[in-house]
């Protein structure tokens, strides 16, 4: 089931998850419909809070053909897409970064260049209830990490100069004019 989406400037994106004690068929159910949702609207991640929903859990599927280095080779031929990650923790082994263009389907039209770390290491809780831990490289290790922001309630403009958030002003208030329009509709 398709979820309506939040976008910039509803409360709901700035909120902090709270951690799963134990996944239930209602998380199971807001996982599915959050798969639903991200399919539909084209994105390669989606949170929780991007739902309305205040709990720490996100999914990812990144598409093999993005999957791959420079060389075309498989960045992570080992993970099965989507992932689904409930109370998802990152750590960081590598101290490699890179910088690339993110976008956000709660920032319809907006695109902005975040350095991130190239490599993380997620540990999170499965649809199972089982503790699983995961190496991730390339865009899947930047959608995830876009992802945890989300669970903290940060969002990419957050991670770009004050200079550069200055130039999006106008776009940004025209979403948050949206966003207001559609709480109270
Ligand atoms: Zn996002």
């Amino acid at each position: 089931m398709r979820l309506p989406l939040q976008i910039y400037g509803s409360p709901s994106l700035r909120r902090r998850a709270r951690q799963v004690p134990e996944v239930d068929r209602e998380v199971r159910k807001l996982a599915s419909d959050m798969l639903d949702t991200m399919h539909l609207e084209k994105g390669i991640g989606l949170a929780a809070e991007q739902v309305g929903a205040d709990i720490a859990l996100c999914v990812v599927e990144i598409p093999p053909e993005y999957d791959r280095d420079p060389s075309g080779r498989r960045l992570n031929p080992g993970l099965r897409m989507p992932l689904i990650l409930v109370n998802p923790r990152i750590s960081c082994p590598s101290t490699q970064s890179a910088v690339a263009e993110e976008g956000c389907l709660s920032f319809p039209g907006i695109y902005v260049p975040i350095r991130r770390t190239a490599e993380v290491k997620v540990q999170y809780l499965s649809l199972e209830n089982e503790e699983r831990d995961i190496l991730c490289r390339g865009l899947l290790a930047r959608a995830i990490q876009h992802e945890v922001d989300h669970l903290n309630g940060v969002l990419i403009i957050d991670r770009i100069p004050v200079l550069r958030r200055l130039l999006l002003l106008p776009r940004l208030l025209q979403l948050k004019r949206i966003a207001s329009q559609e709480r109270s509709a």
